[in-house]
């Protein structure tokens, strides 16, 4: 586990043992938020170690950005004091499809034995949700896109978005839906921003934020026309394989060549979109 800090009293811990999925923590004498898990108990539980062993208020609240089980499943690890929130939508999805999918993740992860999905019972269902602690102000919102369910959480005084999905160094709809994803990244240029922390991978800069935006904005755009041109050429499945990530206009390199496989299920899913609309 690799750990940050984005401002004096914000957190950022990075996962060494899956895709560079990160947690993070707004800390106060008063009261900690943190936002996410890590995929698997050890890390989780290091954050959870750590986060208590700076003096600080104790652990307030855990929100859950989104239902998938790399940012969720270390709930069961928090003690009961711990109000567990999230979005109606994000509830209603990790009573639906979480336990399946830990269930399917077990098997092939050791990892996970011991982890159980724990739902939260603190939910909003409004578009936006405030949460206090000491002088702190985490605003959570709903950006649907990546997934139905998807928020993001913005600390007011630091000016940090810790965006979890919503911001990755490619966009990844398959489990969403790419126009409301357009949307919600449309919709990110509203705040006032320091940094994001995206949900796997390196924090953005103030300078490096808009350009990342824009060119996920245009990553989707580049791939609806270039997909759209196979279908419509009449062309087998297999040409998407040679459709790159480079072509859409983002790098191969983050999470150690991981968008690279995420941008390939992409292109899938759309290909199945676009022909299935055109019966
Ligand atoms: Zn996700």
């Amino acid at each position: 586990m690799r750990r940050e800090r984005v401002s004096d009293d914000i957190y950022v811990f990075t996962s060494d043992l899956y895709a560079q999925v990160t947690a993070s923590a707004v800390v106060t004498r008063d009261g900690i938020v943190v936002i996410d898990t890590l995929p698997f108990g050890v890390e989780t539980l290091e954050m959870i170690g750590y986060l208590n062993s700076l003096g600080m208020g104790p652990i307030k609240y855990l929100v859950n950005t989104h239902w998938h089980g790399d940012h969720i499943n270390g709930n069961y690890l928090f003690d009961d004091s711990v109000e567990l929130v999230c979005h109606k939508k994000c509830q209603q999805a990790m009573q639906e499809f979480a336990p399946f999918a830990l269930d399917e993740a077990k098997e092939t992860t050791p990892l996970l034995e011991e982890a159980e999905i724990r739902v939260p019972n603190v939910v909003f269902e409004d578009g936006k949700m405030v949460l206090h602690v000491g002088n702190k102000s985490v605003e959570v919102a709903l950006t649907p896109g990546h997934t139905w369910d998807s928020t993001v959480a913005y600390v007011r005084e630091d000016k940090v978005l810790l965006a979890a999905d919503t911001v990755m160094p490619v966009p990844y709809f398959v489990w969403g839906d790419r126009h409301k994803f357009k949307e919600s990244l449309d919709a990110l240029r509203n705040y006032n921003l320091e940094s994001i922390v995206q949900g796997h991978g390196e924090v953005l800069l103030r300078g490096e934020i808009p350009m990342a935006i824009e060119s996920s904005i245009s990553y989707l755009n580049v791939l609806e026309e270039k997909v759209t041109e196979i279908v419509e050429k009449g062309k087998g499945k297999r040409v998407l394989n040679q459709l790159t990530i480079d072509d859409c206009g983002k790098s191969r390199i983050p999470l150690n060549g991981l968008v690279q496989d995420l941008h390939r299920a992409n292109a899938y899913a759309l290909y199945d979109e676009l022909m299935g609309n055109n019966g």
